[in-house]
Parts: C-alpha cells; sequence; structure tokens
C-alpha cells in the first residue's frame, strides 16, 4: 500500500461537478489537483490547480498528465481503456482500469454481476433485431432497451410494450449492441453510495433514496425508510461488490427495491455519485473525501449523518425565465447551495443541487424542494 502524503498532486480524469467537489475536498487536505478533460474553464478545471485540455485518444498529453501527478483518480467513468492503461504505465491509478472497462458498458456490467451471483433484473445481449424478438418474447412486456455502452440518465433507453415495437426500437440502436432487461415495477429506488480503501476497509452511508424525474435524479434523501431486513442486504451488497472487485475509492450501487422487499441493483458507478452529494453538507466525511482518503492510501473517514438530509438538483431548466432567486432558496438557513461554475444553462443539464438538513427527514425533503420551488418562485401546492 502506498500513501500519498498531503502536498502531494492528484491527477483526475474528468472534469464534471464530481471532479469539482472531490478537488474542494482534495484542497482542504493540503493537497494539489491537476484535471484532465477535453474542455477547458471546467468545473473541475476551475478549482484545480492546473487544468489539461486534451482528448482522452492524445495518449501522449495522457503520459504527461501522468508523468507530473503522483495517483490518478476518475470522476467520469467513460474514459477509454487504453487512457487508463497509458496513465497506469507511470502512476497507481485508483479504481482499477479493469473496474472502469466493467462498468462502462452495461453489458459487461450485467454479464459480471450475475456471473457472481449479484441479483439483478432478468437480461439478454441484443445484437441482432432476431435477438430483440427472442428477447421480448422471453422476458415479455413491458422491458426496457438500454444501449450497452455511453448510457445514463436514461440516454439510450426504451420502453417496450409491446412485440410490434420491436422493429423501430431496435432501428433506434443505430447498430449499436445493447441490452433489453425486464421492466422492474420496483417501489423505490436506493443506493448505496460506500468506499473502500488499500486495506479492505470499509464504509457505507446507509441506504440513501432516490426520485427520479424523465429519467434524471430529482430527489436523494437518507437515511431512507427500508426494513432492517432491506438496510443490511442492501449494505452487505454493496460491500461484496466492492471486495469482488477489488475495489479502492467511492463506490454507488444503484438498487431498485422491488414491492416484495427485493433488491435488484440497477447499476455501478465507479466514483462518488449524485445520490451521495447529501453526504458533502451532512456527514462527518464526503463521499469526495471518502475517495481522496482511500486513493491516498490514508483511513477512511466516518460516514455518520449530522441529521437527516435531502438533495434537490437544479437542472438548467430552472434558468429558464431568467436568474433564479438565490437569495429566496436560501431564506431557511439549513438550506446549502452548490453551484457547479457552468456558464451555460441547458435544459436538463445538472447546474447544481441545494442540500436541506433537518429534524425530520420529511422536514428535510419538504425544505429542499420548497427552496428549489423558490428559485423560480413556485409557491408549493
Ligand atoms: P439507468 O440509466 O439505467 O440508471 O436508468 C435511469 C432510470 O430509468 C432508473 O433510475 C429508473 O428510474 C428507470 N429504469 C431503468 N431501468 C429500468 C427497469 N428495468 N425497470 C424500471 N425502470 C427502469
Amino acid at each position: 500500500m502506498k500513501t500519498i502524503l498531503p502536498n502531494s498532486t492528484i491527477g483526475v480524469f474528468g472534469s464534471g461537478q464530481l471532479g469539482r467537489m472531490f478537488a474542494i475536498e482534495a484542497r482542504k487536505l493540503g493537497y494539489r489537483v491537476h484535471t484532465f478533460s477535453p474542455d477547458n474553464d471546467t468545473p473541475t478545471g476551475q478549482v484545480s490547480d492546473f487544468e489539461v485540455k486534451a482528448d482522452y485518444d492524445d495518449l501522449d498529453a495522457v503520459r504527461a498528465f501522468a508523468r507530473s501527478v503522483n495517483v490518478v483518480t476518475f470522476e467520469f467513468e467513460n474514459v477509454p481503456s487504453r487512457t487508463v492503461e497509458a496513465a497506469a504505465e507511470f502512476v497507481e491509478v485508483h479504481p482499477r482500469g479493469e473496474i472502469l472497462h466493467t462498468t462502462q458498458n452495461r453489458l459487461r456490467e450485467k454479464t459480471f454481476l450475475s456471473s457472481k451471483g449479484f441479483p439483478v433484473a432478468p437480461f439478454r445481449h441484443i445484437k441482432l433485431v432476431d435477438d430483440l424478438y427472442r428477447g421480448v418474447s422471453d422476458l415479455g412486456t413491458p422491458s426496457v432497451l438500454k444501449t450497452a455502452g455511453f448510457g445514463y440518465d436514461g440516454k439510450g433507453q426504451q420502453k417496450l410494450t409491446a412485440i410490434g415495437e420491436v422493429e423501430t426500437a431496435f432501428e433506434k440502436l443505430n447498430g449499436n449492441e445493447a441490452v433489453l432487461e425486464s421492466f422492474v415495477e420496483f417501489e423505490k429506488e436506493v443506493s448505496v453510495v460506500c468506499a473502500r480503501g488499500q486495506d479492505g476497509a470499509f464504509a457505507h452511508y446507509g441506504v440513501i433514496e432516490n426520485r427520479h424525474r424523465n429519467h434524471i435524479l430529482d430527489v436523494s434523501f437518507a437515511p431512507s425508510l427500508v426494513s432492517e431486513a432491506v438496510f443490511k442486504d442492501a449494505v452487505a451488497i454493496a460491500r461484496e461488490v466492492a471486495e469482488t472487485l477489488g475495489y479502492v475509492g467511492t463506490l454507488c450501487v444503484e438498487f431498485f427495491l422491488t414491492r416484495d422487499g427485493k433488491l435488484l441493483i440497477n447499476e455501478l458507478a465507479p466514483r462518488p455519485h449524485n445520490s451521495g452529494h447529501l453526504t458533502f453538507d451532512a456527514c462527518v466525511t464526503s463521499q469526495f473525501e471518502q475517495q481522496l482518503r482511500a486513493v491516498c492510501g490514508l483511513p477512511l473517514g466516518s460516514t455518520e449523518f449530522y441529521r437527516p438530509a435531502a438533495m434537490a438538483n437544479l437542472l438548467g431548466d430552472i434558468w429558464s425565465k431568467g436568474e433564479p432567486n438565490w437569495a429566496a432558496a436560501l431564506r431557511s438557513p439549513n438550506i446549502k447551495l452548490h453551484l457547479y461554475g457552468k456558464s451555460e444553462a441547458r435544459p436538463g443539464r445538472k447546474m447544481g443541487h441545494l442540500t436541506a438538513m433537518a429534524t425530520s427527514l420529511d422536514e428535510a425533503i419538504a425544505m429542499a424542494e420548497d427552496a428549489r420551488d423558490a428559485l423560480i418562485d413556485l409557491p408549493r401546492s
């Protein structure tokens, strides 16, 4: 185990809000941060010591970047494998490139999970239109067709409700490989954000509950009101996934909780996750600091929550009528505002979030939603 001490430099592939919050935590602990992505003036770059703008395929730039840092991590999982391999010639990369390779493709991820006995919804590999006909007749409708690569926030997803939709749905794949999975009638969606250190230490934030709107995470809150058995199961599964992968860093395991109390893994995020943003304000150690500690070989911190908390995402839509009313949202002193420094507010784009902390979970959720509504001066019904 190699300990990377404060004042060392952490390299981050990717430059979005996850990297930004990671960099803020890293700088608090006295580390330097260099970020690498195809863009500049990025959410991560704005708070880093150094921002490299280069394509992930520019392996010379990748190698130069790797030589300038003491360890590499990432905040974006769609970094090509060869990029991670080139960096790994010079410096340790956490989590390992192989884990990234598995989790950046739904088919590889689901095949890995089911081969190791983890619970997932029944699925089929779709390459040809005949696979889709067979899949729909095996799994029934409704079912969900997802492209195998580059999918997040419901992108590349289609719900099939009848066998007659097969041809059109297949055409929309544009020749890309896909996964067909059973539609899960879930009671709720939950996640376990956890971290595993280089020494195998494990820490988790319990069960966080997630509500989506248009397939994009809308509100997360913790602790989720689930039975003790579901809590134990969710944490045990997350721990086993992390151990099976030999994971180092912060990991999120997203689950469907079915009406009969069964947990099915929807997907893994090999990095801090949107559902864990509330840990930034509400916990002794945030998911970002945990990632830092893990990749630097330091002991993990306490995951204790100060209070029940809720997080509401702020999408670009909020800007549609002009500058949001920030002061109105901050009227409650227990609201924390995070903005990611993105200059262009496009609909559906994650621009920031609000976290509310209260004495009860219901109060925290209402406070977060009210504060968000206040941004656009909407009285809540
Ligand atoms: P994903 O991009 O796979 O995380 O999907 C985004 C959201 O779509 C999930 O959080 C669910 O709300 C919904 N979804 C995805 N897959 C399924 C499924 N098999 N059954 C029901 N809902 C799903």
